[in-house]
């Protein structure tokens, strides 16, 4: 692995996501490659950049703020998958294109009131504790809708869907099924508001298992960059 440059490790992520759509009998066009490149550094990101990839994940709002000062990267969108905390929102919604972890109103609400008129909406997921995992951060299945209903009032802010982290150390049976109850609700959310098309779930151990499950944007960190040298609290902490 180790010998693997980057370039490499991004072509068998895309030979892996491509399989997994085939397999799935999905179009590859329909699942999004998300680098989460949370600890790493921008060199590694505009390399992706320059091998096309444009999609990218960050965990902590100043480390990323640090990057994209440093980043002329004029297409690429970049994911706010990180705990979010209120004193945090307004950088967010200033530099950010979609946030993942959205899991309360006032948080909404706050990331609404502070996107600049010039910019167009901010994107914005629901994040689900699909594994009813005490360490993580989300809502419950049961309150997605009476938030889903409030957030979409909102202007400035549009609601794309759900998103969901799950727990470790479940099995590939227990893994799917929770899989398949977030795209469930998923479906269920865009037959009320057309706009939530997106399923974010799936990271560098299980994003094969996803796509199989209906994931429309995968969040691959190691299997891309290589193992993170520090280590990664907001995996397993609330915000
Ligand atoms: C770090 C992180 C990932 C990527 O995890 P890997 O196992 O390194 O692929 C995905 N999603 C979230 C929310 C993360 O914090």
């Amino acid at each position: 692995m180790s010998e693997l440059t980057l370039n490499d490790r991004y072509q068998q992520v895309n030979l892996r996501l491509h399989q997994a759509c085939l397999q799935a009998k999905r179009s590859p066009d329909s699942v999004q490659l998300l680098a989460v490149s949370k600890t790493k550094p921008l060199s590694a990101i505009a390399q992706l950049y320059q091998a096309g990839q444009r999609h990218f994940g960050e965990n902590y709002v100043q480390e990323a703020i640090d990057k994209f000062d440093n980043a002329n990267l004029p297409e690429a969108q970049w994911h706010f998958i990180g705990p979010l905390q209120s004193n945090k929102t307004r950088a967010i919604a200033e530099r950010f294109h979609w946030v993942h972890t959205v899991d309360r109103l006032k948080i909404a609400r706050r990331l609404s009131e502070q996107r600049p008129d010039n910019l167009p909406a901010l994107n914005l997921l629901i994040q689900v504790n699909i594994s009813d995992d005490p360490a993580k951060a989300g809502v419950a299945l049961a309150e997605v809708g009476a938030l889903a209903k409030a957030i979409v009032e909102l202007p400035r802010v549009t609601l794309r869907g759900l998103m969901t982290i799950t727990a470790q150390g479940l099995t590939e049976t227990e893994l799917s099924g929770q899989f398949r109850q977030l795209k469930n609700a998923q479906s269920a959310l865009m037959s009320d508001y057309p706009s939530c098309t997106e399923v974010s779930m799936g990271m560098s151990a299980d994003f094969e298992l996803a796509i199989a499950c209906g994931a429309t944007q995968v969040r691959v960190g190691s299997d891309l960059f290589g193992p993170r040298e520090q280590p990664n609290p907001s995996i397993q902490q609330k915000g």
